[in-house]
């Protein structure tokens, strides 16, 4: 990608609106006139050659300009013309162009004022005013590809902040050059051509991804560098068929922006993509049997990473959702110094000059400080002026007296004093320096984390995606809640229950129903899950039973590895790994499945989804049960406190699911064995530690 530039850079340090280019994936490339960029290029270009690849290269100026100009100045109607007259009439080296002589060359061919406008050289030129007072030339100001494209310059305006006029003509001539010369086509002037040709040359314009562009501008770094590099990203990483998508467009004189009307699909690609999984994050080491729980989720926490994009979202709207990189204060929190009460503000050194006896006399100044209401002017030395709360405080006021601490008439006031130097202000960046880290990549944003973005300056934030979470029960017994029974048939009690775990931690939970136990069925609904989402989470069918579906097929698929985890109620747990998808394969019962999905599979999706690896907090309180358990396996029991003391629920049936929604909390038991008396300290995990 490269962002061309109609200035001329002479000096040695890189400026911001020279040229820059990009190669996908590669670091930005500063050049620093067209005479460099050009020979870059070609070499780029005989590179790709030799290499035998085929390179697509943008370039961010338009190809061609509104339909009839191209036919009014060659007398064809064919945007090569134009290429060809431009780099005919085109003088350009690093001491000078001849641009806006050209501009006005051209003009001078056109009835009325225009079209060309905006004469940035000294001379003046009898065809190319100044200003924007053009009429009556007859050409649109536009091309069709810019309607209803926010922030896009007119082709005619050579000049001034942003124009894009004399990138146009000083670029043509140097596109028409390497057309030739390497066999490029032009999109979307040539589309018969675009399949075969070596080289492909598209138009671009960053502005379509500016949201990606200034978050990444909060890091620093220049603007055009980044627009380069997401650009290069985003064309090398989007899907064929989208760019396909893009590249179908059909302009065949004025031109057309590659991608306009698909921001949000440039934009998706212009961020850092997480890596796949690796195929074997889910294998256990060879020879063990009973795997305990802490070292199951150590190996989850190891292995397991993100697998969520990144994108730019609304402020407002970003409750719940995980910050995607470091947040740096956009700017100082105050701003400004200003007041921190109401009251009078004045010049200390000449307060305390005026006390007599303890008693501070001054003049009132006319006019008021208030907050958005800046008081214009300097306040002249020993006068005081009245300061609102949040007022910036004006030139000659460095301290503030409390207005309940003075006495006022028409003529001025009296207080005690002076109270010390800068007494009632808060200083320009005392909460928040800029470029400060604010928060940290993985925050869940909560509604302080808002607040505290939205005053450092922050309007877009850069999220994570929400990982995609899809479930679906097996069995040939079960049916969804609601329907019909008959005997033989049981209720699914899981899937209602893990979508709305899935909702209440902040991920899309999708639900692909109820599957039979039948091994295709179940692989085309893994299929669909890989297609859709980011994780599956299935229930029954995980252990190694006949009708046991879930695991067969992960272990046909080879990625499979059974965890025999030493826990109850749980067993069996599947963990494996669809073509890339990571399948947390549950226990049917739903006790067990509700269990293992708090203590793996939640750190384990927190982790997915980028928020960081998440443990719940027990407290240790007095039992207020009895039991003996046996070693070799830890237990989580259904448990709410009453008194102070856990209360276990009288059954341990993991298919007993009246017990779970009597319970609050778990109590968890450590993994050797124990002997329980009333009064016992137990480790108590609320439900709120799981986000419930
Ligand atoms: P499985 O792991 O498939 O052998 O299932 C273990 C037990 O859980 C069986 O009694 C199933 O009927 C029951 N079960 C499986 N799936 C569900 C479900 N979605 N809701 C309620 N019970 C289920
Ligand atoms: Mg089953």
């Amino acid at each position: 990608m490269v962002d061309w530039s109609g200035g001329n850079d002479t000096g040695p340090r890189p400026r911001k609106d020279a040229i820059w280019l990009c190669e996908a994936g590669g670091d930005p490339e500063y050049l620093r006139n067209r005479q460099a960029a050009e020979a870059r290029l070609a070499a780029l270009l005989a590179e790709a050659r030799d290499a035998g690849e085929r390179v697509l290269i943008g370039f961010d100026f338009p190809f061609g300009y509104p339909a009839g100009f191209a036919e009014a100045l060659t007398g064809r109607a064919d945007p090569f013309a134009l290429w060809d007259w431009f780099e005919a009439a085109l003088e350009d080296s690093p001491r000078g162009n001849n641009r806006f002589a050209l501009a006005d060359r051209i003009n001078a061919r056109f009835p009325g004022t225009g079209p060309f406008w905006f004469n940035g050289g000294n001379a003046d030129l009898p065809h190319l005013p100044r200003r924007d007072t053009r009429a009556g030339h007859g050409m649109a100001e536009h091309r069709a590809a810019e309607a209803g494209i926010k922030g896009v310059f007119s082709t005619w305006q050579m000049g001034g902040a942003g124009a894009v006029g004399g990138q146009v003509m000083t670029g043509l001539p140097v596109l028409n050059r390497l057309r030739r010369r390497f066999g490029a086509a032009v999109w979307p002037f040539e589309p018969e051509a675009l399949a075969e040709a070596p080289a492909v040359f598209v138009e671009i314009w960053p502005g379509l991804i500016n949201r990606a562009v200034k978050a990444a501008e909060t890091a620093g770094g220049i603007r055009d560098a980044h627009q380069v590099r997401l650009l290069a990203r985003a064309l090398a990483t989007l899907p064929q068929e989208v760019l396909e998508g893009m590249l179908a467009v059909s302009a065949p004189e004025e031109g057309a922006i590659l991608g306009a009307g698909q921001e949000a699909a440039l934009e998706r690609a212009a961020r850092l993509q997480p890596p796949p999984l690796q195929n074997d994050c889910f294998a256990l080491p060879p020879g063990v049997d009973w795997t305990p729980v802490d070292e199951a989720l150590a190996l989850l926490r190891d292995r397991l990473r993100p697998v969520t994009g990144i994108e730019t979202g609304d402020l407002f709207e970003a409750e719940g959702r995980i910050l995607a990189e470091d947040l740096q204060a956009r700017r100082a929190n105050p701003p400004h110094p200003n007041s921190a009460v109401d009251g009078y503000g004045f010049a200390h050194a000449a307060a305390l000059a005026a006390a007599e006896e303890g008693a501070v006399h001054l003049p009132l100044h006319p006019g008021r400080a208030a907050a958005g209401a800046p008081f214009q002017g300097v306040l002249p030395e020993g006068a005081a002026l009245r300061v609102l709360t949040g007022a910036d405080l004006p030139a000659g006021v460095d301290t503030v007296v409390l207005e309940e601490d003075c006495a006022v008439d028409a003529a001025g006031l009296a207080f005690r004093g002076p109270p010390k130097r800068g007494a009632n202000t808060r200083k320009a960046g005392e909460d928040m320096q800029a470029g400060v880290r604010i928060l940290a990549a993985g925050q869940v944003l909560r509604p302080p984390d808002l607040a505290l973005a939205a005053a450092t300056g922050h309007g877009d934030l850069p999220l994570r995606a929400r990982l995609r979470v899809a479930v679906l029960s097996t069995g040939d017994e079960v049916v969804d809640p609601g329907a019909e029974a008959g005997p033989g048939v049981i209720y699914d009690a899981n899937r209602p229950m893990l979508l709305s775990l899935l909702r209440r931690w902040g991920h899309a939970p999708l639900d692909l129903g109820r599957i039979p136990d039948d091994r295709a069925a179940l692989s085309a609904a893994f299929d669909r899950a890989r297609e859709e989402a980011d994780v599956l989470l299935t229930s029954g069918g995980a252990s190694a039973g006949d009708e046991d579906h879930v695991s067969a097929l992960l272990r046909a698929a080879g990625a499979m590895t059974e965890w025999r985890i030493a826990l109850k109620p749980g067993r069996p747990l599947a963990l494996g790994l669809w073509q890339g998808l990571p399948v947390f394969g549950l226990p049917g019962n739903p006790v067990a499945a509700f269990v293992c999905t708090l203590i793996f599979a939640r750190p384990a999706l927190s982790l997915l989804a980028g928020a960081g690896w998440q443990a719940p907090l027990g407290r240790e309180v007095p039992a207020g049960f009895a039991k003996r358990k046996k070693p070799g396996r830890r237990e989580y029991l259904r448990a709410r406190l009453r008194d102070g003391r856990a209360e276990v629920f009288p059954s341990e049936g993991s298919g007993r699911v009246s017990g779970l929604s009597w319970a609050e909390g778990l109590v968890e038991l450590d993994d050797g064995a124990r002997e329980i008396c009333e009064g016992d300290p137990v480790r108590f995990l609320p439900f709120s530690e799981f986000g419930l």
